[in-house]
């Protein structure tokens, strides 16, 4: 590593942080201002600027979309690892981002859209693990904690990102034209990949070469990747000719189904077939209970874009701040920003608390803060259970106290469980199969995401459905989060030595 990637001046971290930071912040604010505008855009009617979907399509759409996003990370990974290195993995993956954006904006036919999604899909699967990757690659050699530190950072300008996102891009989508909003998340990504050219020297050698492969790998490697992108086009030119009809719903269910069973085979594969000795399998184990744990959780939590978005737009008071606006209620994707709000407040807390605990031997095992995040997703459905009951007994809206909360508690839930699964299961995988492991971390959030896209369209803003549903949701999270309690202990003795 060169001069420029360790002289120190971002928060007293190496520059290359900095250029990371703000290429992830642009990133996410595309991310999530895209997002906020998804499910309210698919059901919006013609006449008002949207497509007319019914919520169920809308919700289906959505989750293949997220699904699909954190699914294209097995393979983003892999290409940066085996071809291309982090470092144009991550252009790469930007461009595609911005382009798919753009096509969102142009004033298209649905087929566009829906080709806009796929772009920015795989666009994301190729950025969003290769950052991360390519922060800790800056960091090879260095002491732990200065690598905790970064990270910490790092997840700083993710949430920024997701703060600021909505506040702009759900504005401009919900008060002028969605497909402003579209363009605002489209040139976001674009200042984000000039920022990574200009201060991509502070990276230093960092993510230039792919890890060591043979020539050979190389170019078999290519092949596979060429083969997956004729496929794609293939499948994509089949439907805009109109060879098979899709139904969103039918396709959500299928892939639904494609990922359970990919896990399920991965699984065994690796206890019956993948050489462990018995630590080690009682360790795939204990990561096979975070996986369903993580499964549920993201399930419940990312209704954020579908049920809780709706439930901004519909039934939620937005007097508040209203004569500013034309329509006189503030815009519902702002009540978005709020989970990156909590997240940036919380996060000092939630250090100093496992610290303080862990110097008083009390600090809970992942298992148990599993249990713990799961129960807190419960407690949020329990809001609106009753913020719903509320509507059902007035017959009006209730104020935006009740969504705010739920996404407070919601919060509290993402910090008991994200970061801590994802670095346990970085150390309870076994060294050979870390990146496949890290993989199955990914396909939890992916099936969490496509189900909370079915449950959102299921439910829709029918505020009749939403008792019933709402409670379904609180019996898993908490019924969930009680289980891993219960099975805490055990967990953490298979554990091992695994902090
Ligand atoms: N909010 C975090 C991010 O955008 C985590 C999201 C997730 O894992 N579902 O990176």
């Amino acid at each position: 590593m060169n001069d420029t990637t360790t002289a120190a001046t971002f928060f007293g971290h190496p520059r290359g942080l900095s250029t990371l930071f703000f290429t992830e912040f642009f990133e996410r604010f595309s991310y999530y201002g895209m997002r906020a505008l998804l499910v309210l855009f698919l059901t919006a009617t013609v006449a008002n600027g949207g497509l007319g979907v019914d919520d169920a399509t809308a919700g289906s759409i959505y989750g293949i979309y997220a699904g699909a996003v954190y699914l294209f990370a097995l393979p983003g990974g892999w290409v940066a690892d085996r071809l291309l290195g982090t470092r144009r993995s991550i252009w790469i993956g930007g461009a595609l981002i911005a382009i798919g954006n753009l096509l969102l904006a142009l004033p298209a036919s649905m087929f566009v859209f829906m080709v806009g999604l796929l772009i920015i899909a795989l666009g994301t699967g190729l950025l969003k693990p290769n950052i991360s990757a390519l922060v800790g690659e800056l960091y090879e050699g260095k002491p732990g904690a200065f690598r905790d530190a970064a990270f910490s950072i790092f997840y700083m300008g993710i949430n920024l990102g997701g703060l600021l996102a909505p506040l702009v891009s759900g504005t401009v989508g919900e008060m002028f034209n969605f497909r402003y909003g579209f363009l605002t998340a489209g040139l976001a990504m674009l200042l984000g990949l000039v920022q990574f050219k200009v201060t991509g020297h502070y990276l230093g050698s960092a993510g230039l070469t792919p890890k060591s492969t043979t020539d050979a790998e190389r170019t078999a490697g290519f092949r596979w990747v060429w083969a997956g992108i004729v496929l794609i086009i293939a499948v994509v030119a089949s439907a805009g000719l109109g060879l098979f009809a899709i139904s969103a719903p039918v396709v959500a269910d299928v892939f639904r189904h494609l990922m359970y069973a990919i896990a399920a085979l991965y699984f065994s594969y690796i206890l019956l077939f993948g050489g462990l000795d018995s630590a080690e399998k009682r360790r795939v184990w204990v990561m096979i209970a975070l996986f369903m744990g993580s499964a549920v959780f993201w399930a419940g939590f990312e209704q954020a874009g579908t049920t809780f978005n709706l439930f901004a737009r519909d039934l939620t008071d937005r007097s508040f701040l209203g004569s500013f606006f034309a329509s006189g209620e503030h815009p519902a994707t702002w009540y978005q920003s709020f989970n990156s709000v909590c997240i940036i407040a919380l996060s000092p807390f939630f250090a100093w608390l496992w610290l303080a605990l862990g110097r008083r031997n009390l600090d809970p095992s992942a298992p148990v803060k599993f249990g713990l995040g799961l129960i807190m997703l419960g407690a949020g459905f329990v809001v609106l259970l009753l913020a719903a009951q509320l509507i059902l007994a007035s017959g009006g809206k209730v104020g935006p106290q009740w969504l705010l909360l739920t996404y407070l508690l919601h919060t509290t839930g993402e910090l008991c469980l994200s970061p801590v699964g994802l670095s346990n299961f970085t150390k309870l995988a076994p060294n050979r199969y870390v990146s496949q492991l890290m993989g199955m971390w990914f396909l939890a959030t992916a099936i969490g995401n496509l189900a909370a896209g079915q449950i959102g369209g299921h439910i829709g803003s029918d505020v009749h459905t939403m008792p019933t549903e709402f409670l379904h949701m609180t019996m898993y999270g908490v019924g969930c989060g009680t289980l891993m309690l219960l099975f805490g202990p055990m967990l953490r003795r298979w554990m091992g030595a695994v902090r």
